[in-house]
């Protein structure tokens, strides 16, 4: 799930709050746009592979939230990570398209749900 904004990076271009596909973000007055449905988060990373600022953090667990914190975030080396391995942007010519390790992940999401609603 979506977990944070480092804010020092977000140059509020809005593409985050463009290409989320379930309508997490909102634009904010001032700042990086704001987390206003978390729970609605898919764990696409669509909103990270949009980001040229690479200041966008989801995490890989599609299930529940994480504590993290910014200053965390950006000593793990994550931020970019998915842009630059998915070949994007300034990486086009260095990195090919490795998005289809996302499979795991799309399959864990996918069984999930299915857990969930069969929980019902
Ligand atoms: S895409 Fe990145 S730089 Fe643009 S508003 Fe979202 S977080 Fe900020
Ligand atoms: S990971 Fe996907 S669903 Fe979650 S906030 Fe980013 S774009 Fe939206």
């Amino acid at each position: 799930m979506i977990e944070l904004i480092v804010a020092d990076r977000c140059t509020n271009c809005g593409a985050c709050v463009e290409v989320c596909p379930t309508n997490v973000l909102d634009p904010a007055p001032a700042g990086p746009p704001l987390l206003a449905r978390v729970d609605d988060c898919q764990t696409c990373f669509m909103c990270e592979l949009y980001c040229t600022a690479d200041a966008i953090y989801v995490a890989p667990d599609c299930d529940r939230r994480v504590t993290v914190t910014s200053a965390e975030v950006v000593a793990s080396g994550h931020l970019g990570q998915y842009r630059q391995h998915s070949g994007w942007d300034e990486w086009g010519d260095r990195f090919p398209n490795n998005q289809w390790l996302m499979e795991v992940v799309f399959r864990r999401a996918g069984e999930a749900a299915l857990a969930k609603e069969t929980a019902r």
